[in-house]
């Protein structure tokens, strides 16, 4: 049996299945990822450029440097292997999408049941109070040259959604644990599987694809391994269920 087919299979006969996404799926809706040879380490430190520490103590960096990251995610749209993503759920074979992703591009794709474990850049908030708005306006204050940039209600400080190195892990976070508990069926796609906690959640599932160009530390483990771009991968299984 090729391995599209065995895929397949995993998926067919999964009582409850989770996807875990990571930069690489989004890489082809042109967002570069972390850790391929033309990632953002091939000329950042992103656990310094998009940590808490350099938002709070030097914003003028942090506005010229690791927010380009954030900037980058404006006007991107899903692609095939998010639209893979959304049709598995529709056909009953897919239950949550536990995603790094930070893009939003599962939920404009339509999936349902995303939990972003590292945020979402779409949307910023005050720290002080519950004043929220969207990433436009948001940066529209950057732009104009207000850093750190004021909230409009209290006067607190605004940032983005995203969890920076060396914040606390979301609510998202906790419900991915849940999630992973029910599964007895992971599929991991476009993910270096490096950046804890999250690298952890492949460890606690029966059955394990994983669908990623490069080598992961999980591929020597995994039931099923896919060295392929993400949307060729998932195009080809979803026609292996539909035969
Ligand atoms: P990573 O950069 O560590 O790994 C990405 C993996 O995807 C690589 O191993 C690479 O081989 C693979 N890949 C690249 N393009 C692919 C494709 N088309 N098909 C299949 N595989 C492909 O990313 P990570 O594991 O998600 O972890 C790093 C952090 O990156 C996460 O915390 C995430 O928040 C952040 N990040 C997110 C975005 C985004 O939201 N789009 C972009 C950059 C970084």
């Amino acid at each position: 049996m090729d391995i599209y087919k065995q895929a397949a299979e995993l998926l067919k006969k999964a009582k409850y299945t989770v996807a875990l996404t990571g930069a690489g799926l989004s890489t082809e809706s042109g967002i570069p990822d972390f850790r391929s040879s033309t990632g953002y380490y091939s000329n950042v430190i992103p656990e310094d450029a998009l940590s808490q520490r350099r938002m709070y103590n030097e914003p003028k960096r942090f506005y010229s440097e690791g927010y380009k990251i954030l900037k980058d995610l404006e006007g991107k749209k899903p692609n095939e292997g998010h639209k893979s993503l959304t049709k598995l759920q529709e056909i009953g074979k897919l239950n949550e999408i536990i995603t790094q992703n930070i893009d939003d591009l599962h939920q404009q794709s339509g999936s349902v049941n995303v939990l972003p474990v590292h945020g979402d850049a779409s949307i910023a908030h005050c720290e002080s109070c519950d004043f929220e708005e969207k990433f436009q306006d948001f940066d529209e204050r950057v732009q104009k040259g207000q850093i750190p940039p004021k909230c409009p209600n209290c006067g607190g400080l605004l940032r983005t959604n995203v969890v920076l190195f060396g914040d606390a892990m979301p609510t998202a976070f906790e419900k991915a644990l849940s999630a992973t508990e029910k599964a007895d069926t992971m599929i991991v796609i476009g993910s270096s599987l490096r950046v804890m906690p999250v690298a952890y959640l492949p460890r606690q599932v029966e059955h394990l694809i994983i669908i990623n160009k490069d080598m992961t530390p999980y591929d020597s483990t995994a039931d099923v391994v896919i060295h392929e771009s993400a949307s060729k991968a998932l195009n080809k299984i979803i026609r292996c269920l539909d035969e």
